[in-house]
């Protein structure tokens, strides 16, 4: 409510108003256990914070394209505000609602709350979108940025409706609400400044935790470019994130097939395995690479996944075990808290290399070095798979290169206790990179 450009519009020229929340089954059923349970946890916050001036959340389910036509009807709505999101589905949906409404009184205005800037805003010179980040980057920085309407007074009726879900026992990932957002972006500010040092370290607390609030709008990106802002390296650093987010965005934007098909259309000719077994064992964090299974299983508990992790985790699924990126995509998508297909579909080919600006393909993680570089005294590790927890600092990145005596008495049994490597690194290594040539000629 407090940085949404479409609510402050319609709160500023209207009287009363009506705050209306559609549950899309197709929605819900997309979204796994850990974002369903923080969107239920935010929507009874914003119904509460609602309530205390007076009002309070109105519910419909159903698809939106019916539900929202059906208020608007209701309550003969002048204007229905909205704040675009720019995925295939939401576009569709969006497109239906424009449509039944266009014969009656009801007009559409649209903002774009999501976004720093919206998508068709930052151009390269000769008028499109850059395929390469850094000079959108620096058009990002440069682009003006459209002022949002200042909110105002208006008085907000609820229509009868349905009931919000109670979420289920599971702990959320975070508090609900606005307020608890804004609480964790000002617990940032006392850590921002060590970004540069911090970020890529799964084990210490070095990033801001603020993706999921972003993904549901708890807060807005400008609101956080505006408090953070890029007076010190670390703070640049940290906006330069939020300058991705918008890349993605962007691309989704021109490009609604982004998490279902490379964008650069000879990486389609890949040769992917069906490996279910080797695609189940990473899905479940029982590869025998410590930093993979650590991250898998971070994202299985909580919903969240360091992006350091986020990225090994992808090529480790794309280049090791070549398996297509696609499988990788939804099951993130599924289980993410932060998921959303700009994001999720735009790292996911960034990490196959099928993406603009990727990462050349033949750029291929090692896991085992990854982990000595950046977990190097295996915090992160062992807080996520406990078995390993008696291995030294040296010792836990590796554990299938142990004796029998080692492993004993860490108390271990490889295939047992802890999995034996489901594939070798140097062979996978030679084999993702004829499948690359191969495919890409
Ligand atoms: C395979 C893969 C899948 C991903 N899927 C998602 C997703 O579904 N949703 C999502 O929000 N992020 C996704 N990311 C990006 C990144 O991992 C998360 O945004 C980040 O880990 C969130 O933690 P944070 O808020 O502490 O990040 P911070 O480091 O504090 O960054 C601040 C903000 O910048 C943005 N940001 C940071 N890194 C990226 C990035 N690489 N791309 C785009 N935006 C970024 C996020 O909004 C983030 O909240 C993915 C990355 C990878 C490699």
């Amino acid at each position: 409510m407090a940085d949404n450009p479409a609510w402050a519009r319609a709160t500023d020229v209207h009287p009363r108003v009506v705050a209306l929340f559609v549950l899309e089954p197709e929605l819900l059923t997309a979204a796994g256990p850990h974002r369903r349970r923080q969107l239920l946890h935010h929507l009874h916050a914003l119904h509460d914070s609602l309530r205390t001036e007076g009002g309070g959340l109105t519910v419909r389910s159903g698809p939106a394209g019916a539900a929202v036509t059906e208020v608007a009807r209701e309550v003969d709505a002048s204007v229905l505000y909205l704040n675009a999101d720019y995925s295939a589905f939401a576009r569709r949906r969006d497109e239906t609602v424009i449509g039944a409404l266009a014969d009656s009184a009801t007009a559409v205005e649209i903002f774009h709350g999501n976004v720093v800037h919206e998508p068709g805003a930052v151009l390269t010179k000769s008028g499109g979108l850059s395929q390469v980040f850094s000079p959108f980057h620096r058009r990002w920085q440069q682009t003006a940025m459209t002022p949002w309407p200042a909110g105002g007074e208006a008085e907000t009726i609820t229509v009868p409706g349905a009931d919000l879900p109670v979420p289920d026992g599971g702990e959320s990932y975070q508090s609900g609400g606005e307020a608890a957002a804004w609480a964790r972006l000002n617990d940032w500010l006392e850590r921002v400044d060590d970004y540069p040092d911090t970020h890529d370290i799964p084990g210490v607390e070095g990033t801001s935790r603020l993706s999921a609030d972003l993904r549901f709008g708890t807060v807005a990106a400008r609101a956080v470019l505006d408090v953070v802002g890029t007076h010190s390296p670390g703070r640049a650093a940290f906006v330069r994130q939020l300058a991705w987010r918008d890349w993605w965005a962007h691309t989704l934007a021109e490009r609604p097939d982004l998490p279902y098909r490379a964008l650069r259309p000879d990486y389609d000719r890949i040769r992917w395995r069906t490996a279910p077994d080797e695609l189940e064992a990473w899905k479940q964090g029982r590869t025998g690479y410590p930093l993979v299974d650590a991250g898998m299983r971070q994202l299985a508990q909580t919903g969240w996944m360091h992006n350091r992790v986020r990225m090994v985790t992808a090529s480790f699924l794309v280049k090791d075990l070549l398996i297509d990126w696609r499988e990788g995509e939804r099951h993130f998508r599924r289980l993410l808290v932060d998921g959303e297909p700009a994001q999720n579909g735009g790292n996911w080919q960034w990490a196959a290399g099928a993406g603009p600006d990727a990462a050349p393909y033949f750029r291929i993680f090692n896991p085992t070095s990854q982990s000595q570089k950046f977990d190097p005294d295996g915090t992160y590790i062992r807080c996520w798979v406990p078995e390993l927890g008696e291995l030294d600092d040296k010792a836990i990145h590796e554990p299938s290169k142990l004796g029998p005596l080692e492993l004993a008495a860490a108390g271990i049994r490889l295939g047992d206790t802890y999995p034996e490597p489901i594939v070798d690194h140097k062979a996978a290594r030679e084999r993702i990179l004829a499948a690359y040539k191969q495919a890409l000629g």
